[in-house]
């Protein structure tokens, strides 16, 4: 795969090519590869396009939704200055037709760039999956002041754990998908270098997946702490666990309330999480956890990628804008039978999963309740909306435990 060379000169133009040059060996490294610069801005193709089409008959996720041949043929020549190509892209869709508990978007992106080269199909899988977000005309707001939140106390005989994560991307290194091992390792270098100028409760300590006993993993993994293995299909078929484990990690305050995983689906996840449901903490937690992580990145020399219109950009479309998911597990055993349960969830624009993560099914009447929307609204936004829709689902249950009647709420409107 071609240098990055290019994209790091112009995505670091802001913090000089002194600090690019002080950022790590690696640069060095970029000096000596400079003819491999503009490559791979074309694929060159032995066979027409119509020949290479994936069959997407049986296919529903949102790029199958959305890729036509015409937007096949006139894309799938180019490539990201990095040489991150269309098929690339939308391989983990054509691998996986469907997933069993939700409608995955079909397709990643290898850098920053595959936004904008491939944006004929991006833009309107990025529409469908975003409720109506336009990136060609909206512009994402962010808002991570806490103070703003109203209540955020869940009743704790329902709610029995409290989160919010996001992802953050480094500017100028590929994302998982197309990163090569010196660029993955990287990443993991620059953000435990920066997150070690974390003080006070939020101080903590890396622990390399590498170094770390499988019973060690298994553990974190069991206590909700960890990503899973690299079996989800979403995750192979993308090119995420190419070198597993290498350079994947976590890093945690000594509470394990403020988390960082390292190079998993993205270059960083950040996440303020506890037992219980005072989400407004664990909101707060995260608003001042997250912008100290995008002090010390910067004090660094590097920077986060993002844009106006995309908000910050991470490898899946579904997380684009605030990359922010806020969940509770919530026990509901009464308001899960029900049959209008998936739409009540709908109308909050609440999403749910099984406790385990995305790939796996609820087990009893215990469910992650999260917002599905990520893109348009800001973190303060988002978590409200949860707050509220995961209180009403609560009065949904306790309605239906005293025999009353409860009522699907109408559709609350996306863009406030
Ligand atoms: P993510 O959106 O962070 O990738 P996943 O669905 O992949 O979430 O789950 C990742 C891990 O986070 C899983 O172990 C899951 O159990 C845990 N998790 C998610 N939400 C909560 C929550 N509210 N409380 C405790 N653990 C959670
Ligand atoms: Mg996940």
């Amino acid at each position: 795969m071609a240098s990055s060379f290019a994209r790091v000169l112009s995505s670091k133009s802001k913090v000089g090519i002194l600090s690019l040059v002080g950022a790590g060996s690696l640069t060095v490294g970029f000096f000596l590869n400079r003819e491999h610069v503009n490559a791979g801005s074309t694929v060159r193709r032995i066979y027409p396009a119509s020949a290479e089409y994936p069959d997407l008959r049986k296919h529903n996720n949102c790029m199958a939704s959305h890729l036509t041949p015409a937007i096949y043929a006139k894309l799938c020549d180019k490539a990201t200055p990095n040489g991150f190509t269309l098929d690339e892209a939308i391989q983990t869709g054509v691998d996986n037709p469907g997933h069993p508990f939700i409608k995955t978007v079909g397709m990643v992106a290898g850098d920053e760039e595959s936004y904008g080269v491939f944006a004929d199909i991006f833009n309107p899988v990025i529409k469908e999956r975003h409720n109506g977000y336009d990136p060609c005309n909206m512009k994402h707001p962010t808002d991570l002041d806490s103070s703003k939140i109203r209540g955020g106390l869940f009743d704790e005989k329902y709610v029995l754990s409290s989160r919010v994560r996001t992802g953050r991307s480094i500017r100028g290194l590929s994302l998982p998908p197309a990163c090569t091992r010196a660029e993955r390792r990287e990443v993991e270098r620059v953000v435990i270098d920066a997150l070690a100028g974390l003080k006070g409760d939020l101080a903590g300590k890396y622990y390399s997946l590498t170094l770390m006993t499988d019973q060690e993993q298994q553990q974190l993994i069991d206590d909700h702490f960890l990503f899973d293995k690299p079996v989800s299909p979403l995750l192979t078929c993308a090119g995420m666990a190419r070198d597993w484990p290498d350079a994947r990690g976590i890093w945690h305050n000594n509470e394990k309330t403020f988390l960082v995983w390292i190079n998993e689906e993205d270059h960083t996840r950040v996440i303020s999480m506890e037992k219980g449901g005072n989400m407004k903490r664990v909101f707060e937690r995260f608003c001042k956890g997250l912008l100290e992580v995008e002090r010390l990145i910067q004090e660094k020399g590097w920077e986060f990628m993002w844009n106006e219109n995309l908000g910050y950009i991470l490898t899946c479309p579904s997380n684009l804008g605030t990359g922010l998911r806020a969940g509770v597990h919530v026990n509901l055993p009464r308001l899960s039978k029900d049959t209008r349960f998936s739409k009540i969830l709908d109308n909050l624009r609440l999403q749910k999963r099984g406790t385990g993560g995305v790939d796996t099914a609820a087990v009893g009447s215990t469910f992650d309740i999260s917002n599905l929307d990520r893109l348009g609204q800001s973190e303060v936004q988002l978590v409200q909306t949860v707050i509220d829709g995961v209180n009403y689902l609560i009065d949904c249950e306790k309605k239906l435990e005293k025999g009353q009647d409860i009522k699907i709420p109408a559709p609350i409107s996306h863009f406030k």
